[in-house]
């Protein structure tokens, strides 16, 4: 996948698309895929880097979602656990099974968990992935050595399935590409052409060389997340808001702060919220909050109550709890959440379920849903957008359709043993795991390698300071880059990471 040779595909303007999407997250990556396995041709533009807005800043988990059930949304839930099955069957190297444990302080709360668990279980059918159990005192503190012991009544554990978002956004980047599909970063949509009223392309700049590109397709469909507004006033600029945002923050501190394999999920804190600790790529990430009235924005920041509110939340459930000085990163995210027909204040009650409009120009513009659903939405919207663009009809492939694996990072260490050498002793990474990630996935900045191609910005913010200097020096040899480059890229990433630098 190299965007050099996918961007010239830009330079025939001439050529007539079938499907242009907006936006490279969960759900443009998602239409890219289904539309190209179908056989349309597809331009796939994303203005940052693949998955860069909400997409990577999510709790990690394909789930049907336990707390939905309280609001009584089972068909949602239903196919959210429908879609967790699939996904576990095409991309086994991405999702795996994770335990997780609602943890009971009165005597009536594992058997009360445990019975919606058992509809959860139900509801998964045949692509469940391990059935719900109570558990008992001693069994629940040997998976998590470092709960609140006093008063502990058991819990109700149960299975969802767990993932590395940016990761997932790479291999559905890459898959598209298998298919056919062009899909840029760094190449935002600023303007859409018309033909008697009707969209007919798009105008887009190519934030890394200023150029300009123009492109013509049958159908247009953003997929721009928290950013929908926007999108929908380039075509009317009138166009009233869709999208309430909600933002969620995650802290990431030392995997002993539970202990083992097994993540945490109270399911209703004072305010109602849902506190998940789970263990991922050797850390614990205590999360989330929900905060509404926020602004789109692409990188927005953890708030101070957000911080104090999970470290206070958490410390109700951890025999020793983690203070502000071991949280070693926290990234926030933007729930792209669609206004109920009459508004409401309240943010975590607007369903997770996704919406698509069409404008009276033919914009298709899909937002809402989640992670977990991007398949079942990428399926909608191309149907959809077949229909309105008259497309000849071709069936979605998707169900069984299996995801790109990511191998370059093994051929290579096992090519040169020194590149199996670690990046840092605190980061889970080759030498290997970065150069391949430069060489076969398409990043363009250091922010690109050291948020999303590896994670190590939301694993180790002072680990990844550490080793940006030699990160971007390596990546500036490999691109080809000029003097200076790599300072630039050096100050631009650590401007973008959360805590403050150490001894600042
Ligand atoms: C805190 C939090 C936790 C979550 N946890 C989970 C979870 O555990 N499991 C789950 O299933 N879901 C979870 N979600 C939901 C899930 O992350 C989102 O629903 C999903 O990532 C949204 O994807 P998207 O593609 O619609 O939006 P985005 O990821 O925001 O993608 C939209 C993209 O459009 C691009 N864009 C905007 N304007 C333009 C333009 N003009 N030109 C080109 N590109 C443009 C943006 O740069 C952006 O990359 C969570 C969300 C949050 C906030």
């Amino acid at each position: 996948m190299k965007r050099s040779d996918l961007i010239q595909q830009l330079d025939d303007s001439s050529q007539v698309w079938d499907i242009i999407v907006i936006g490279g997250g969960a759900t443009g990556l998602g239409i890219a895929v289904d539309a190209a396995s179908r056989g349309y041709r597809t331009l796939l533009l994303e203005q940052a880097d693949f998955a860069e807005g909400t997409s990577s800043r999510s709790t990690k988990l394909i789930h049907g979602g336990v707390r939905y059930l309280r609001n009584g949304e089972i068909g949602l839930v239903r196919d959210s656990l429908r879609e967790r099955g699939r996904l576990m069957e095409n991309a086994p190297h991405l999702v795996h099974r994770l335990p997780l444990v609602v943890p009971g302080y009165h005597w009536w709360e594992p058997p009360y968990y445990s019975i919606g668990l058992k509809l959860y279980d139900l509801l998964a059918g045949r692509l469940g992935i391990g059935g719900s159990h109570i558990v008992c005192p001693d069994d629940l503190l040997r998976r998590m050595p470092n709960l609140k012991r006093a008063k502990l009544r058991g819990g109700a554990l149960y299975y969802d399935g767990q993932f590395d978002d940016a990761r997932l956004a790479i291999a559905l980047a890459r898959t598209a590409v298998k298919y056919g599909a062009c899909v840029l970063n760094h190449l935002g949509v600023v303007a859409l052409d018309k033909t008697d009223g009707k969209v007919t392309g798009i105008v887009a700049t190519d934030h890394l060389t200023g150029r300009e590109y123009r492109a013509r397709g049958r159908a247009i469909i953003s997929a721009t997340g928290v950013f929908s507004d926007a999108t929908r006033r380039l075509d009317e600029p009138e166009a009233p808001p869709l999208i309430a945002p909600s933002q969620g923050i995650h802290l990431v501190v030392d995997r002993s702060f539970l202990g083992g394999e097994t993540g945490l999920l109270v399911p209703a804190t004072d305010d109602g919220r849902v506190l998940f600790a789970i263990p991922w790529h050797n850390r614990l990430l205590l999360g989330t909050t929900d905060t509404p009235g926020v602004a789109p924005t692409l990188h927005p920041k953890p708030l101070e109550e957000e911080i104090s509110y999970l470290l206070q939340h958490a410390a109700r459930y951890l025999e020793k709890p983690p203070q502000r000085s071991d949280i070693k990163a926290a990234f926030a995210g933007l729930r792209p959440l669609v206004k109920p027909a009459e508004g409401s204040g309240n943010t975590a009650a607007i369903s997770r379920d996704h919406t698509i409009l069409l404008s009276d120009s033919g914009l298709i513009t899909i937002a809402g849903g989640k992670w977990t659903t991007y398949r079942h939405m990428a399926e909608d919207a191309v149907d959809h957008a077949a229909k309105v663009a008259g497309l000849s009809p071709a069936p979605c492939v998707t169900k069984n359709l299996k995801l790109d694996e990511l191998s370059e990072a093994l051929s290579l260490a096992k090519a040169d043993l020194s590149l199996k050498k670690t990046i840092h002793p605190e980061l889970p990474y080759s030498r290997a795991d970065v150069l391949a990630a430069i060489r076969h996935e398409m990043p363009a900045t250091l922010d690109d390698v050291l948020s999303r191609r590896t994670r190590c910005a939301i694993l180790d913010e002072a680990a990844s300071r550490e080793i940006a200097p030699g990160v971007a020096a390596l990546m500036a040899k490999e691109l080809g880059k000029p003097g200076g480059w790599a300072t630039e890229q050096v100050e631009d990433f650590t401007n973008k990471l959360t805590l403050p630098e150490p001894g600042a």
